[in-house]
């Protein structure tokens, strides 16, 4: 059976201070708080997600906020941006928005033919934006202080740097159903289900790069959309036989996981597509409160406690 992903399902970062990291996602990019939680192997860690209005899948871009960690050091082995797309002529008014909000952001530039702008989060994480007219699920947020036809219709891509092509260009293309689209100033970009915007991966051979190293400003993890668990168990085959060692299935209570580093040392993830961030809150309120996973529950005075306040960007609440 041909097994692939079908393009990304979210990504997971390292941020510093959560108050900060909130108000840039939902108080400057306008997304969504879609889900307060915290990190399943760190109780007293916030697991912060922010998405479109829905929570669609390949949307949600979610941050430990770890401030004690220190910053990153970009390097091989690591995504190093994570562009986001938004519907063509945008980026005049984002460009705008981020000089009136102090945002540092680079020059346009031209990417595989796309007017991308690259910026930067206020802990140092690469990202961009990307105009695309490519066809997007979308669901507006209508509370967000960003116009709905500015808003982010997710990510677009992500770009990862690599000591080898090789090794990693075998995994995408013989086992993950991708296929080479092109290349262009050393970055090679490969689709999923035909490539096309939020299926993306683009990764740039740099052989005398050091590696890169986690820390606040660094994407942990990129993980990639499964239909169900079937096929994840199905891929999940496919990459062991690959000689790569995927974690056993992962009940994320959200969705399913298997994790596997990638043969130049990217995390990845498998993550299906339900049952979906309104599996336990209604849609009307997602993210208000602090939601626990089942076996965390009888906890939850400790672990609120331990946790700082977090207080909605104004505007948005
Ligand atoms: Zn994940």
């Amino acid at each position: 059976m041909q097994t692939s992903v079908h393009g990304i399902h979210h990504v997971t970062a390292i941020a510093g201070d959560p108050r900060e990291n909130l108000d840039f996602y939902v108080g400057v990019l306008g997304m969504r708080l879609v889900k307060k939680s915290v990190n399943q192997d760190a109780p007293d860690t916030y697991h912060l997600f922010y998405a479109d209005g829905a929570g669609t899948p390949g949307s949600d871009l979610t941050f430990f906020p770890w401030p004690d960690m220190g910053p990153g050091r970009l390097g091989i082995g690591l995504t190093v941006e994570v562009p986001f797309a938004v519907p063509p002529g945008s980026l005049e008014y984002w460009k705008k928005r981020f000089a009136n909000q102090g945002v540092k952001c680079d020059e346009i530039e031209i990417r595989f033919g796309e007017t991308t702008l690259p910026f930067r989060d206020p802990h140092g994480l690469q990202l961009a934006l990307v105009e695309t007219a490519d066809p997007r699920q979308f669901t507006p947020w209508e509370k967000s202080p960003v116009p709905q036809e500015h808003q982010l219709r997710g990510m677009h891509a992500v770009r990862l740097w690599e000591r080898h092509l090789a090794p990693t260009a075998t995994l995408l293309t013989e086992r993950m159903g991708f296929t080479l689209i092109g290349t262009e100033n050393g970055w090679n970009r490969y689709g999923a289900d035909g490539g096309g915007s939020g299926n993306i991966v683009e990764v740039k051979e740099l052989p005398g790069e050091q590696r890169g190293r986690w820390g606040t400003g660094c994407v942990h993890h990129v993980a990639w959309r499964v239909k169900d668990s079937e096929e994840e168990m199905a891929l999940r085959g496919v990459i062991e036989r690959a000689g790569l060692q995927p974690t056993p299935q992962i009940d994320r209570f959200w969705f399913k996981s298997v994790y596997f580093k990638e043969p130049g040392g990217v995390l990845f993830e498998l993550a299906t597509d339900g049952p979906g961030f309104d599996r336990d809150e209604d849609m009307e309120h997602l993210g208000e409160r602090l939601i626990l996973p089942p076996w965390l529950e009888p906890h939850r005075k400790e672990i609120e406690a331990a946790l700082p306040r977090l207080e909605m960007p104004r505007g948005s609440e």
